[in-house]
């Protein structure tokens, strides 16, 4: 038997297209338009394309997109009072700088200037507790997408065994957040824990977050789990490299119950996730209920 595929790509074009509706009911109802500022500092060539990738979403979806492009050699100042007169801006809902920074920055202290409220990528401390706290928050965009294709998949999780494998501030803790606060039992498995296999073996639910290409076979998974595959590693392929997740997908997904592809998973829900999160913020700023199934 093999697994049922979990489509990200399809999923995604769902969450964008709830967006859009809604942002049109805020404009006719409200005269609001959520706003999103992207901050690049350099000249990455990725983050390059996720910036323009996100500005093109952001736009398609009827929101306003403000990209800011700063030199490689910015002073932390200068980026410092952008990020301030952002928070300033009532036009602008939502500020994400893309990571990573120049090594002159201190990552940390340009994160936690964004003002808590606008924070669409979740990262600020405030944000982080008020997650770990059952507040409302802001929500990291991978795990708030992976959260998001879980109840799809399964509607209720409560009472499942969920492992996540990875505890990184961006995706491994927030995840295990999430599915406590969806009445999982969690845990979070990393690079010093004891018989792994034994640990995967025992999750209904897998959220594996490494960077180590193919690491999980299917050998170690529980048949009928329910793996998401976070990882993105580069490996070469003939004369070029491709694109492979931190499970072995052809092993897994004669085991698991539902999988996600590499890519074409969890991928796409991540930018997906940043515009419900920027739309979430423009109606929490407006005293409005953000819609229902866009928020964690
Ligand atoms: P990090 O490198 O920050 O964290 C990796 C985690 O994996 C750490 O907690 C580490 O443990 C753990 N780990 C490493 N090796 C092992 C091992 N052999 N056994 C068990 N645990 C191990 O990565 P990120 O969380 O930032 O990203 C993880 C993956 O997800 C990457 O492939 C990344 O590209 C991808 N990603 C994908 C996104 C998407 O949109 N789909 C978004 C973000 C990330 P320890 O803490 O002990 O070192």
């Amino acid at each position: 038997m093999s697994a049922q595929i979990l489509d990200g790509k399809a999923f995604a074009a769902t969450i964008r297209s709830r967006v859009a509706a809604h942002v049109d009911r805020l404009k006719d109802a409200h005269g609001l338009t959520p706003g999103l500022a992207v901050v690049v500092v350099g000249e990455d060539p990725a983050s390059q394309v996720y910036v323009r990738s996100k500005g093109r979403q952001t736009v398609d979806c009827g929101m306003e997109s403000f990209t800011h492009r700063l030199a490689a050699d910015t002073p932390q100042g200068t980026l410092l009072a952008l990020v301030k007169s952002l928070n300033d801006a009532p036009e602008v809902h939502g500020i994400l700088v893309q990571l990573p920074l120049p090594e002159h920055i201190d990552t940390s202290l340009v994160l936690d200037a964004i003002s808590p409220d606008k924070d669409v990528d979740g990262f600020h401390v405030s944000n982080v507790g008020r997650l770990a706290a059952g507040q409302d928050a802001m929500v990291p965009c991978t795990p708030l997408g992976c959260l998001m294709m879980l109840r799809e998949h399964h509607g209720s999780l409560a009472g499942l065994d969920a492992v996540v494998l990875g505890r990184s501030n961006i995706v491994g803790k927030p995840m295990a957040q999430l599915l406590l606060g969806e009445s999982c039992t969690v845990t979070i498995a990393h690079s010093r824990t004891k018989n792994l296999p034994d640990v995967v073996g025992r999750a209904d639910i897998l959220v594996a977050a490494v960077g180590r290409p193919r690491m999980i076979p299917g050998a170690w998974i529980k048949p009928g789990a329910t793996v998401i595959d976070v990882g993105i590693n580069r490996v070469p392929d003939g004369d070029r490299d491709r694109l492979v997740g931190d499970v072995d997908f052809d092993s897994a997904e004669k085991v698991a119950g539902a999988i996600t592809p590499v890519p074409g998973g969890v991928g796409p829900m991540t930018i997906a996730c940043l515009l419900a999160n920027t739309l979430t913020a423009c109606c929490r700023a407006n005293g409005l209920r953000p819609p229902e199934g866009l928020t964690a």
